[in-house]
């Protein structure tokens, strides 16, 4: 896919699916500006990573809760590239537990970045993509935001949130040569997934009808299409990529 003289901000770029599109950016011709949280090494990596492949990347802390920060971020963007083409909204977190026993700062935890980041990027990025006529965003959300999952409550409302947000922002922007897309990811093997116990690791591999967990790349292949010129006419949609789970 050509990405060449677009500028792409994705959030939590340091490390799995984040890192992944970035580097499928990147390899399209894309200037990619990546965020994260405090891995500073995994995140320089990424950006060599980007800049082997021939692509022009840069690394920004932010946490994307902060409204301040992201404002900070997207200025920063627009400074070193003059424009903002595609934003992929990929940072999140779990703090899983039983609703019974879930502490109400793993639900705002949760909510604050994976719900509040998503929307506080939107809005730092919609004036900026409206004016250029122009603009891709892809937000990931999860098939949990589907079809939710026992001690995932927080992470669940989140996930459908951001398909809410999506298909609302798409509505609004939908005149203005922007689309709005959500991409549901099943279970990829990343750091976020690494840490599951056997048994619930084979619990979801049996519910998978494709029998294996997804990679990173099979994400950001998604994204990359929902991100590209190509996909022009698609906007407000939810693209499960998931080996056939929320069939
Ligand atoms: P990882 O845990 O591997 O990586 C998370 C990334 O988000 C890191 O780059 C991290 O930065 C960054 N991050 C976390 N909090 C913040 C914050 N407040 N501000 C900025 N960046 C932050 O996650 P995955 O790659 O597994 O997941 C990526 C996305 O895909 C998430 O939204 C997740 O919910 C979703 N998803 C994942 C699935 C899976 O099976 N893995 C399934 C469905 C959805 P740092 O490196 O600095 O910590």
């Amino acid at each position: 896919m050509n990405f060449a003289g677009k500028t792409a901000v994705v959030t939590g770029g340091s490390r799995g699916i984040g890192r992944a599109v970035c580097l499928e950016l990147a390899r399209g011709g894309a200037n990619v500006a990546l965020c994260y949280a405090g891995n500073e090494a995994a995140a320089l990596d990424t950006v060599s990573a980007c800049e082997s492949s021939g692509g022009h990347a840069a690394a920004v802390r932010c946490d994307i809760s902060d409204s301040g920060q992201v404002r900070d971020l997207m200025d920063t963007v627009l400074r070193e590239f003059g424009r903002i083409d595609i934003l992929v909204n990929n940072a999140g977190i779990t703090r899983d537990g039983l609703l019974m026993t879930m502490k109400e700062q793993d639900f705002d935890a949760v909510i604050n970045t994976n719900l509040k980041g998503t929307f506080l990027c939107m809005k730092a990025v919609a004036r900026v993509m409206m004016k250029q006529r122009y603009g891709r965003i892809v937000n990931i959300s999860s098939v949990v935001g589907l079809r939710g999952n026992a001690g995932q409550v927080n992470y669940a409302a989140s996930k459908a949130g951001v398909i809410g947000m999506t298909k609302s922002l798409a509505k609004e922007l939908a005149s203005r040569g922007v689309t709005v897309n959500a991409v549901a990811p099943g279970f990829i093997g990343t750091d976020m997934t690494a840490a599951m116990p056997e048994a619930a690791r084979s619990a979801v591999l049996s519910a998978i009808p494709m029998g294996r967990l997804g990679g990173p790349e099979d994400v950001a292949k998604a994204v990359a299409f929902l991100s590209s010129g190509e996909a022009a006419y698609i906007t407000g949609q939810v693209l499960a990529v998931d080996g056939g789970m929320s069939m």
